[in-house]
């Protein structure tokens, strides 16, 4: 595929348009999107509903500049309608909702798999909806990792999110192991922000025989780091290790390929790409090749039982075969509405447009804060500037770009706020900024561009 900047040469070309940073080219790019009616789904934040603005600085009846969907994605307009459908069944048949079309509760999480299957690229019985992602992360781990004195540790990326870590070390604790002798976090070079793939893989070879599982996650969430996880996959496997991976940055950001790759386990939450409202109900993939496995130490309840006999109530299980045997309690339906809603978005387009269009919106995100802020940039227009933590090959990111800029982060996002940017920072120092396939355009990315150029004035002038 010819390079985002290549695509808006061109664009600009076609145009007549000879500034390649002119908010005349952010209209064309955005009037040439074949994607852009999908905004339309969303509801978008406006400047005066938004807290912390500054309405001498902006436009009040303007769009905000959301570009916040790594943290949390806007909420669908078709939500409302699947959760008020709920909630007057509830109230017209109350206990008789549990059979009762549309959404059986009894049965309400099945209706959203094999959205999600598509989205994860896995097959009839490899997903299950269920729970929050920490929470499956340790019915993974607790199913699938089994320590033995020659075998017992677990490899994961250092700086993993923080619940991450703390499962793997609880997981660790609970087979009587030891977090020093058995987490193993492996670092980047120094000097550099992201892992190497040959570097993971090197480990491997060395190491791979000590190790039980690898556990990383798929796009890292301060760096936007996209692992290769068809090689790191293939190459644990290879040394006999398990793999999980925690997708929550990936699912709906990238396409993915589970099935495929062969990976063995993993977990996402879906309030971030998929828009299902905080602490939404989370996602889980387990290969096929695991689904009649009874090896292991998973955590059982009711709704581990096969459906056919799961009311007989006689106390002998009769287990689920594939990812539906993981769960363990009754579906919540209020948690299942907003998964229909976003689904019905994703069924408009394929995750592969949705990633040639994320590519082009983030590579012009990059494009612009390179000319601005670019460190060694001729074109600069502040003292301040700003590098990626980002790998700079689309092929190892998603939508975001992780910033660190040279001048305070706390000032910077103080700023960015009173200009109707949302937007979040993570200790110690980057801000991160997604422009989101699914809503986000090109207009957002240059109004971004240009409320990050008079922040960093200000801050400058010492206002
Ligand atoms: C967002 C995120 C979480 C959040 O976990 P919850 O159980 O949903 O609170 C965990 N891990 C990673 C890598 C995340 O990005």
């Amino acid at each position: 595929m010819a390079s985002a900047f290549n695509i808006i040469t061109q664009v600009a070309a076609k145009s007549n348009i000879t500034d390649l940073t002119s908010f005349e080219l952010a209209k064309t790019l955005d009037e040439n999107d074949e994607l852009k009616h999908l905004r339309d789904e969303f509801f978008f934040p406006k400047m005066k509903t938004l807290p912390h603005v500054d309405f001498s600085l902006v436009d009040e009846n303007s769009d905000a500049i959301y570009m916040c969907g790594n943290s949390l994605g806007l909420q669908p307009k078709g939500v409302k309608k699947y959760i008020d459908e709920q909630l007057e069944k509830w109230a017209n048949m109350g206990v008789f909702g549990h059979m009762q079309e549309p959404l059986p509760w009894a049965l309400c999480d099945e209706y959203a798999v094999d959205g999600y299957s598509k989205l994860v690229g896995a097959e009839k019985g490899e997903v299950v909806m269920m729970n929050g992602l920490t929470i499956n992360l340790h019915l993974m781990m607790i199913s699938f990792y089994h320590p033995t004195p020659e075998r017992h540790k677990i490899l994961l990326e250092s700086k993993a999110f923080p619940s991450d870590h703390y499962a793997v070390e609880s997981q660790i604790k609970l087979r009587g192991f030891n977090v020093e002798d058995s987490m193993v976090c492996l670092e980047p070079r120094s000097g550099e922000t992201c892992l190497r793939t040959e570097d993971i893989v090197d480990y491997l070879k060395k190491e791979g025989k000590s190790i039980a599982m690898v556990m990383f996650s798929g796009l890292q969430y301060y760096t936007g780091q996209l692992y290769d996880m068809k090689t790191v996959t293939e190459e644990a496997q290879r040394q006999g290790c398990i793999v999980g991976w925690d997708l929550a940055h990936a699912v709906g950001n990238v396409p993915l390929k589970l099935h495929e790759w062969n990976v063995d386990f993993a977990c996402w939450c879906t309030y971030k790409y998929t828009c299902s409202s905080a602490g939404g109900m989370a996602g889980a993939f387990v290969h096929s090749k695991h689904a009649t496995r009874k090896d292991d130490d998973r955590l059982l309840g009711w709704w581990s039982h096969k459906f056919g006999s799961r009311f007989v109530m006689d106390n002998k299980l009769d287990l689920e075969e594939g990812a539906f045997g993981y769960r363990v309690s009754n579906p919540p339906i209020l948690l299942v509405c907003p998964l229909m809603a976003i689904l019905d978005v994703y069924k408009k387009t394929t995750m592969e447009a949705l990633r040639e269009k994320s590519l082009l919106l983030t590579g012009y995100l990059e494009y612009l804060l390179e000319y601005y802020f670019g460190r060694d940039s001729a074109t600069r227009t502040t003292k301040a500037f700003c590098d990626l933590l980002t790998p700079k090959n689309p092929a190892e990111r998603g939508c975001q770009l992780s910033l660190h800029f040279s001048v305070d982060m706390g000032t910077v996002f103080q700023e960015l706020v009173k200009r109707g940017v949302a937007c979040d920072k993570r200790l110690p120092d980057v801000i991160r900024i997604a422009p989101v396939h699914l809503y986000n355009n090109f207009s957002d990315v240059h109004r971004f561009i240009a409320a990050l150029q008079a922040s960093l004035k200000v801050i400058e002038n010492g206002n």
